[in-house]
């Protein structure tokens, strides 16, 4: 009766049946006159908005989450632009350029980034189901000021020459937005491809847009498989977890996908103990595995989001470990273009002075982070 309803609304025939998720990617909310229907927008808000060149807007689930009247909202400040989004001090101008390698002496397609020997990003779209206001990719996803040729059969016919690849990192964008027919293509492919022992999808969509995970999509992804797939999820407030949340995951995981949460840590949203602690308890008892938490990138114009370096391993001794399950603990790290570095507590931090820290990766390779003085 309820998909009756949607076709009568929509004009749809019986074959044009749309899903709940493409009903929300159709309704975005990323008009001043859509996001009034959610929240009282502050004048700071709505002059951000004129002014930006950005792309902004969420789903109509995720926006439904805010708070009508608290501009300082955790949800609210990950969707609504912000006029110091126009300053940058700390940011690296062609960020992702930089961070994927892309400038390096390797002939590879647009849709293949690399930090490893072992495994890539496989970029294959730039569309989101909410374009976060602090986002690493934001060059490509965001500004759009980076433009990719999203061939995928180019990135499997490169990925299918190198056997030293064992693992995929599926990304975009986000890569579950795609339609079933091209995510089994892409997994099929890869699944063929005999040196590849696994594959990893980049999703928000579990949290912004959980009506995604619908039973069409786990007829696509999951059932046994010796190549398995892992997914991994961006969930940074305890707000943002829900009993549709919770479902989604259920879905994820009974149909033989992993889920993890890569946190990225946010300054005014995330980095105090008590919303650290409950974010990944909430998360476990979700099912959803805390795998990192991010340090945020030095990509250009998210500034307003940094916290002292230091911040992420104060708060995992404050608030997570001794205090609560170790199962709540994700691996605090900076994702740099020499690959993850963990960022514990002395781990691997070789100096630093006013300006800024010297850290080694795996190889004993450095790179440099700014020093933000809180
Ligand atoms: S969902 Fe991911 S890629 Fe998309 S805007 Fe957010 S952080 Fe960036």
């Amino acid at each position: 009766m309820k998909d009756q309803n949607r076709r009568e609304q929509k004009n749809l025939t019986v074959e044009e049946t749309v899903d709940d998720w493409q009903i929300q990617m159709q309704n975005q909310v990323n008009t001043l006159e859509k996001l009034k229907e959610y929240i009282n927008v502050t004048s700071e808000e709505e002059k951000a908005i004129k002014s930006t060149k950005a792309k902004w807007g969420t789903t109509p689930y995720f926006a439904s989450l805010m708070d009508r009247d608290n501009p300082n909202d955790p949800i609210r400040k990950q969707i609504v632009p912000s006029k110091q989004e126009q300053e940058n001090e700390y940011g690296i101008e062609n960020y992702l350029i930089h961070k994927e390698n892309r400038a390096d002496d390797e002939n590879r397609p647009d849709t293949i980034g690399r930090q490893y020997r072992d495994r890539i990003a496989f970029t294959v779209v730039n569309v989101c189901g909410i374009y976060c206001r602090h986002c690493f990719r934001k060059e490509l996803v965001v500004d759009k000021s980076l433009e990719l040729r999203f061939d995928v059969d180019e990135g499997l016919d490169w990925i299918r020459e190198h056997t030293e690849l064992r693992e995929i990192l599926v990304t975009g964008g986000d890569p579950l937005l795609l339609p079933d027919d091209q995510i089994e293509y892409i997994v099929r492919k890869l699944r063929e491809i005999p040196h590849i022992e696994m594959i990893r999808f980049g999703s928000r969509l579990p949290i912004v847009l959980p009506h995604r995970i619908t039973k069409g999509l786990q007829r696509v992804m999951g059932g046994y498989h010796k190549i398995p797939i892992w997914l991994n999820t961006q969930c940074n407030h305890p707000k943002e977890i829900t009993e549709k949340t919770a479902q989604a995951v259920w879905d994820l995981l009974t149909c033989g996908i992993n889920v993890g949460n890569q946190a990225v840590l946010l300054k005014g949203i995330n980095d105090d103990v008590e919303t650290f602690q409950s974010l990944h308890q909430k998360l476990l008892n979700i099912r959803i595995r805390p795998y990192y938490l991010f340090y945020l990138e030095p990509a250009p114009g998210i500034d307003h989001f940094r916290t002292p370096v230091e911040k992420g391993a104060e708060l995992i001794r404050d608030a997570i470990r001794g205090h609560t399950s170790g199962l709540a603990q994700p691996m605090y790290v900076v994702a740099t273009n020499i690959g993850k570095i963990p960022l514990m507590p002395d781990y691997y931090i070789q100096s630093k002075d006013q300006e800024k820290y010297v850290l080694k990766n795996y190889k004993g390779e450095t790179t440099t982070l700014p020093n933000i003085l809180d």
